[in-house]
């Protein structure tokens, strides 16, 4: 991609209305566009990173059996009304409309409802199951407040998963993969040394539920810390005799300020029961399906990133979620010769695979330098007239600020096999 194309321009300033920090960055870094509290548009690189975000997912959920669909957010009042979760007293965060045809609409702020009808038509014996099935899908919630930037927004999307078990040991089985699944996610992600399975209440068909909280002193929630045993506790389960049940005391806990990037929950009959979910188990009798629910957002996650990994220079992209990995920065591109020059390392590098932003602008070098740290791609290539002297380049690694000086070939073989990775 040539920066010159790019029709985002970074700015200098973020909007003085913006006072979350992962906000802040994106917008000034051209990845995200502020239409109004809540509601943001990814822009060409911020679009780029939530797909990966999002791969990475799709590979974890993809993983433990997991099959993808889309449900839509239009959602007709009878089928929440089943379980009273249509009314605003009992659900605070509904957008409702009217049709036009008559009746009412309200936009879906989850999807426990409409899969578990769904699954009605599936699932008859104990054959078909467990089942597991995700989407990734924009979720709508009026939320109250709507100041975390990317991090809590009245759109958003949600990778919802839910699980469809026979049996308690089917569910737990799922339920422990589910866990891993959800670390390996946010460890591929960058975040997964700050992030800790925290125990939550769970409602009333287990003892606790589980949020993935990432430590980070911009975080909404509250979490205590065991860094020892490598566990959280919300303030739900601060109790002595959860404590003691977890091995663990108060005075061996940190309270901490946290991000909930995931959480995942046990729903044992709840939604089978309101809705008439059933199975035939192998004397032909009808069972109700035990559920689970497990959400992650990519959003969120891609704010948490930000916040926890970016500089006073800027963001910096761990390259699993980097739109691009190379950040080619051409200097003294008003010399024709020098342009042809870089210009020709530009299409050799895409050549070989390599995905890179090329800075092909004609402008002062400490601009460039600056737009290329706010921007955070994890490698920064500089071309000038010094490394075509020396038949060198400066490769500057963004996270370290560790700087190496590579042939052309080197780089080629560096960047050529892990393109893409
Ligand atoms: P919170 O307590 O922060 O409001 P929640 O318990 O309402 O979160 P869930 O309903 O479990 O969240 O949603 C699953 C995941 O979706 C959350 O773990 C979070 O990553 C993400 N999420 C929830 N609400 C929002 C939001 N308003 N904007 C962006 N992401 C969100
Ligand atoms: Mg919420």
């Amino acid at each position: 991609m040539r920066q010159s194309k790019l029709f985002t321009k970074t700015r200098k300033e973020a909007p003085s209305d913006e006072v979350a920090k992962n906000a802040q960055l994106l917008l000034r870094a051209g990845y995200i566009y502020k239409n109004m509290a809540g509601a943001y548009t990814f822009l060409p690189l911020g679009l780029q990173v939530i797909e990966r975000i999002n791969t990475i997912i799709r590979e974890e959920m993809d993983a433990i059996g997991g099959q993808e669909m889309h449900m839509p957010s239009l959602q007709e009042p009878s089928l929440w009304e089943k379980t009273d979760r249509w009314s605003d007293e009992n659900v605070d965060v509904w957008f409702k409309s009217e049709l036009a045809a008559g009746g009412a609409v309200g936009l879906a702020w989850t999807h426990e409802e409409v899969i578990t009808e769904i699954m009605r038509q599936y699932v008859a014996s104990y054959k078909d199951l467990p089942l597991f099935a995700y989407q990734i899908q924009t979720k709508f919630r009026n939320e109250i407040r709507a100041k975390s930037g990317i991090m809590r927004t009245r759109e958003f999307w949600m990778k919802d998963l839910y699980s469809f078990c026979a049996t308690e040991e089917q569910h737990n089985d799922f339920y422990e993969a589910c866990a891993d699944a959800y670390m390996k996610i946010f460890n591929r992600l960058g975040i997964g040394e700050q992030t800790y399975k925290t125990f939550a209440s769970g409602g009333a068909f287990t003892k606790f539920s589980h949020e993935f909280q990432t430590l980070a002193e911009a975080g909404e929630d509250v979490v205590y810390v065991s860094k020892a045993k490598g566990i959280a506790v919300n303030e739900e389960v601060l109790e002595e005799a959860d404590l003691s049940e977890l091995g663990v005391t108060k005075d061996g806990l940190e309270k901490c300020k946290s991000i909930e990037v995931g959480n995942i929950f046990s729903l044992g009959t709840k939604f089978s029961d309101a809705l008439g979910l059933t199975y035939k188990d192998e004397s032909g009798t009808d069972v109700p399906v035990i559920m689970g629910s497990y959400g992650i957002g990519p959003a969120r996650a891609m704010g948490t990133v930000v916040d926890l990994l970016a500089d006073e220079k800027g963001i910096v992209w761990p390259e699993s979620i980097a739109p691009y990995q190379i950040h080619l920065v051409g200097l003294n591109l008003d010399d024709a010769e020098m342009r042809d020059y870089v210009e020709g390392l530009y299409t050799s590098l895409r050549n070989r695979g390599v995905s890179v932003l090329f800075d092909d602008r004609d402008l002062r070098p400490g601009e460039k330098f600056a737009d290329s740290d706010l921007l955070g791609m994890p490698y920064r290539v500089v071309a000038s007239k010094k490394t075509k002297e020396s038949g060198s380049f400066e490769v500057v690694t963004r996270a370290t600020g560790d700087t190496r000086y590579l042939t052309e070939e080197e780089l080629y073989a560096d960047f050529g096999a892990t393109a893409d990775a």
